[in-house]
């Protein structure tokens, strides 16, 4: 997963957890899309610097497929009016979702390469 933070580009790794399938409909935490249990997945990072060292880690539901792009896309009224806007405003709120969560995988990091 890469992102922009403070100027760079972040990479994180995730990690999916085994053991999905439970098949209840969850939310994912990116796009805020209810999707069904087999396709939201509890993913994992490992925190960077002396945290991720202790084996601290973060973890969050995700799309399965990390689509969670196209799924607000998808997910968006089909009305002739405002849609432009609305899309928009889900698609920015996708992003500082996906932004907060590699700063919370990143802090504690001196450097984020
Ligand atoms: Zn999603």
């Amino acid at each position: 997963m890469l992102t922009e933070l403070g100027g760079l580009v972040t990479g994180i790794v995730l990690r999916a957890t085994d053991g999905s399938g439970h098949g209840r409909p969850a939310l994912c935490n990116i796009c805020h899309t209810m999707q069904p249990g087999d396709q939201v997945a509890l993913f994992t990072a490992r925190r960077a610097g002396d945290a991720g060292i202790r084996g601290d880690s973060v973890g969050t539901y995700v799309c399965a497929d990390l689509s969670c792009h196209e799924n607000v896309r998808l997910a968006a009224p089909l009305a002739p009016n405002e849609i432009r806007a609305s899309v928009d405003r889900r698609i920015d709120g996708t992003r500082r979702r996906v932004e907060s969560f590699v700063e919370r995988v990143a802090a504690g990091a001196e450097r984020v390469v």
